[in-house]
């Protein structure tokens, strides 16, 4: 068993990923192994896929919204500076 001794007992498969970015990994993994579909690219965190052509698309971050964003939205700009010259007229007694 001299392969054993230098740690190749088993033969591995290196399988390539690319991340969205264009990071090459490749991971190797045991030949009765199952390969995953994607992996983690370790540069950037990307999932990466085996197609290089057609890497996985990165993981849409939805960014944390405050309740004044809903309000903003739930509102056209129009509403929003009507309400604003409510309540200026307000402040200035004019209502
Ligand atoms: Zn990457």
């Amino acid at each position: 068993m001299g392969e054993a001794e230098r740690g190749e007992s088993a033969p591995r498969l290196r399988i390539s990923f690319w991340c969205s970015n264009g990071h090459e990994t490749r991971p190797s993994f045991a030949s009765d192994a199952q390969i995953p579909e994607h992996w983690d690219c370790p540069r950037c965190g990307f999932p990466a896929g085996q197609d290089e052509e057609n890497p996985p698309a990165p993981p849409r971050t939805e960014p944390y919204k405050t309740h004044l964003a809903y309000v903003r939205e739930r509102r056209s700009a129009a509403d929003g500076e009507a309400i604003l010259a409510e309540a200026l007229a307000k402040l200035r007694g004019e209502i």
